[in-house]
């Protein structure tokens, strides 16, 4: 197939380009680069040692992105471009309401118009706000009370709705819950901005010395030893989920959560990484993050029975392969 990937220079993103190509798809990235690296495009070539066509361009503008439409005849489109922190949300929500809903309102119309019928969304567990654990694609939505939150479960909304009017287009949604770790060659990773939000990566600046110590947001969670529990996901893994999804899509819209099904806790996820990688990590227990939940994980029945897909790597690989990409930067 011929994928359109929309930030396909970012982090998941570029992971997902080479799980296509690694599987004989020809990829179209577009992304304006507002959050990731020319040089990541070059990296995808390096490890696939296959093309990919790129256009620097902002997936809102209508006309950039009908003519891509017009320049290309797709299979189909992951749609990974938006903003994506949480707490800059909360200080820009105009720009992350335009950015994360224009953009989906923007490609799926052109989807519609030039008929590709194949339509992947980036969605997220944080839609699942404050609902029982494990969180099951069924429940109500309860996304968390931050614009980035929104967007996501707007989006979701916008998508339903535009299939349930287009019975033509059909629409996988991913629910991710938490990726960490890089592409075992190192070449491709995260890069946040500043000074990351997320754990993982907060972690492996530690590890390099570029940041002090540490803060653990809290140990008073009714969690196995107090600090915050999530479903952290080797993003390989999470590129695998949407080549599946995309090859196995059927009519309608259907929905999806990518994770292992496990919970680890912050102090584990940081024993695991300092035992595997044999790096000491300094750090201290903080008052908790405003906004965290205590306990994120997913019931993963729904992908496994109906894509045939599980997470394969585990905490190992996960700490191994995120240090290894940041110690190499
Ligand atoms: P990222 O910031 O690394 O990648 C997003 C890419 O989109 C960047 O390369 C950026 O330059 C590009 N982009 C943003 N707005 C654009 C626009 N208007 N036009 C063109 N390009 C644009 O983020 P990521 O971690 O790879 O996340 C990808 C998607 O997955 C996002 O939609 C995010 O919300 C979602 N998601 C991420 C996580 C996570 O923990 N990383 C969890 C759940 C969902
Ligand atoms: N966390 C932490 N210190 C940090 C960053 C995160 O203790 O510097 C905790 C956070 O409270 C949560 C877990 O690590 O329990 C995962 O946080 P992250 O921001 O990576 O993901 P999210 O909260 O979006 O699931």
């Amino acid at each position: 197939m011929n994928i359109l990937v929309t930030g396909g220079a970012g982090y998941i993103g570029s992971h997902a380009c080479v799980a296509l190509l690694e599987a004989g798809h020809d990829v179209v990235i577009a992304d304006n680069l507002s959050n990731s690296r020319r040089e990541t495009i070059d990296k995808i070539r390096e490890i696939t040692k296959k093309d990919i066509i790129f256009y620097e361009i902002d997936v809102k503008d209508t006309n950039k992105v009908e003519q891509l439409f017009n320049n290309h005849n797709f299979d189909g489109i992951i749609h990974f471009a938006g903003f994506k922190a949480v707490g800059e949300s909360v200080n820009k929500p105009l720009e992350y309401y335009y950015n994360n809903i224009v953009s989906t309102i923007v490609l799926s119309k052109a989807c519609i118009k030039y008929k590709v019928n194949k339509f992947i969304f980036s969605s997220s567990a944080t839609v699942y706000g404050d609902n029982e654990v494990p969180f099951v694609e069924t429940m109500d939505l309860m996304p968390a009370t931050n614009p980035y939150g929104q967007t996501k479960a707007m989006s979701e909304k916008i998508l339903m709705d535009a299939a349930k009017a287009h019975p033509d287009f059909s629409v996988s949604i991913l629910r991710y819950f938490n990726p960490v770790g890089a592409h075992e060659s190192g070449l491709i990773g995260e890069f946040p901005k500043g000074i990351p939000n997320n754990l993982m990566p907060y972690i492996t600046q530690v590890a390099k010395g570029k940041l002090n110590k540490l803060q653990v947001f809290g140990n008073d969670y009714p969690t196995i030893d107090g600090t915050g529990v999530r479903d952290y996901i080797h993003v390989m893994d999470l590129a695998e989920g949407h080549l599946v999804a995309l090859e196995k899509l059927r009519p309608g819209v259907h929905v999806y959560n990518l994770g292992t099904g496990q919970g680890t806790s912050v102090l584990q996820l940081l024993n695991t990484f300092m035992e595997v990688n044999d790096i000491d990590i300094a750090y201290e227990i903080v008052a908790r993050r405003p906004g965290d939940i205590p306990i994120s994980y997913a019931d993963v029945s729904k992908a496994k029975k109906e894509l045939a897909w599980t997470a394969k790597r585990g905490l190992k690989e996960m700490v191994r392969d995120a240090w290894n990409f940041e110690k190499n930067l």
